[in-house]
């Protein structure tokens, strides 16, 4: 569409979808009628909004917020909340679509919104990023709440963020905790919530394994990203036996051959907000490239991306092949660009998409509200034994849906399709809203 141009992002999202829900479309013609596609495409709301705020210099800076209120027939709109300078509201769109089908796939009751700021957080003092935070929550706080919108965390908004921002929260209303998910454990957090997204992709990552009849037991994984997805996920995955030969950030990549040491990557990325650059000074093994680690050979059979979106080219998908990799699984949000997505389709590869692999983060998230609602604790087992339940049963939504539709384990159609179906349902069922 014409008004959408330069939302490049939002229309890559909403294009792959139409793309793989057109067998869908095909069966039911009476979707037209209803104008189901015309208005699952619309958000109900977007909420775009200054954030002034004062510097460590006494400068007054300022940044612009979003939250977009996507869809809510599933329940509040749930979604994390980005600080990154990239941010803008083509990005806050795609995340915020995408989130409604990832959302539904949970089989939890949350709608689909995300949130955030074209702030950087990188550089910025605790007290500058306390300050940007309140500021940022003055204004949405008038948005949200434990029944309307429950915002979480997303690339540069972890623990630290999230604990200011439901400080300033409960400062400006006097309201339970379930407002905001990924909160500290004492304030509310739930067990787990930290870890959910990577072990979650790890959960899915096992499924499409054992599917084919193969484990997790020695095989060279690549991940890049170095923040909260990327180290969870090496974490978990090592546990299960796979050698992590790789991570990343936004300068460049490490490569160990022989495996990544994680205690040192935590001292570095986790204790001390340091570049992955450092690892190479504590582990003479290793290797540093500048620039993108999809750019480099490595072989490897498992690739998980957990920076961002389209972080991974055609031509990047195709060294990934010659490479031997054989398994795709998304930690981040669309990171592999439509054009990836087919070279890994063309050569058979079991790929994995975001919106069904790192949905761990955001059911765990779910787990977190109903824990709040209830005023009860669940133990660190029981919500891991929760979250590997449901990916289990994404991947069997996925799994089903493509066999359903005759699409030869093509995982990403399927996620799109079951979720379509049900989303799809409920607009009927809630008339022309
Ligand atoms: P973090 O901020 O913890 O980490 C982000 C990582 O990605 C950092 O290593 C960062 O490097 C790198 N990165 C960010 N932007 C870019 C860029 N433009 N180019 C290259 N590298 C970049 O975020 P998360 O780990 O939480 O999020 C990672 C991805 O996972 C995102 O796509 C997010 O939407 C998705 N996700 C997160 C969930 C969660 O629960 N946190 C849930 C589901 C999905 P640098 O430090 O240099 O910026």
């Amino acid at each position: 569409s014409k008004t959408f141009e330069h939302e490049t992002e939002f229309l890559q999202a909403v294009k792959n979808f139409l793309d793989a829900i057109e067998p869908v479309i095909e069966k039911h013609p009476e979707y037209e009628d209803l104008a189901i596609l015309e208005r699952i495409t619309e958000p109900e709301r977007i909420i775009s909004f200054r954030v002034p705020w004062v510097d460590d210099q006494g400068k007054v800076q300022v940044n612009r917020g979003y939250r977009v209120q996507f869809n809510s027939l599933n329940g509040p709109y749930k979604g994390g909340i980005r600080f990154h300078p990239s941010v803008n509201q083509s990005i806050m769109k795609f995340l915020a679509f995408e989130q409604i089908f990832k959302n539904d796939l949970t089989g939890l009751p949350i709608g689909g919104g995300k949130g955030g700021a074209d702030f950087d957080p990188k550089g910025k003092s605790d007290n500058e990023v306390m300050n940007f935070t309140q500021s940022f929550m003055t204004e949405l706080q008038k948005y949200i709440g434990a029944d309307e919108d429950v915002p979480a965390g997303d690339i540069g908004v972890g623990a630290r963020e999230i604990g200011y921002m439901f400080g300033q929260y409960k400062r400006l209303n006097a309201k339970t905790p379930g407002v905001l998910t990924g909160k500290p454990i004492p304030a509310g957090g739930s067990q787990g919530r930290t870890e959910a997204t990577g072990y979650g992709l790890i959960y899915f990552l096992l499924e499409m394994l054992i599917e084919v009849n193969e484990s997790l037991e020695g095989k060279r994984v690549m991940i890049s990203g170095s923040g909260n997805v990327a180290y969870f996920a090496a974490k978990k995955a090592m546990e299960l036996g796979g050698v992590v030969v790789s991570l990343s950030d936004s300068d460049g990549a490490i490569y160990a051959q022989n495996g990544i040491d994680l205690d040192t990557v935590k001292q570095i990325k986790i204790d001390n907000r340091g570049r992955i650059k450092e690892y190479i000074d504590a582990d003479s093994d290793a290797e540093y490239f500048e620039g993108s680690l999809w750019d480099h050979d490595i072989k490897a059979d498992i690739a998980l991306p957990c920076a961002t979106q389209n972080e991974i080219n055609e031509e990047q998908a195709q060294r990934l092949v010659d490479n031997g990799i054989k398994f795709v699984a998304e930690g981040a949000n669309m990171p592999s660009h439509t054009n990836a997505v087919k070279v890994f389709k063309e050569n058979k590869l079991y790929y994995g998409p975001g919106k069904a692999a790192n949905a761990g983060g955001v059911a765990v998230s779910a787990l977190e509200m109903s824990q709040n609602s209830q005023r009860l604790r669940w133990t660190t087992e029981e919500v891991d034994e929760k979250l590997k339940v449901i990916m289990k049963d994404i991947f069997k939504q996925a799994l089903d849906a493509s066999n359903a539709y005759d699409l030869d384990h093509d995982y990403a159609a399927g996620a799109d399709i079951a979720s379509f179906e049900s989303i799809a349902k409920l607009m009927i069922m809630n008339g022309v809203v």
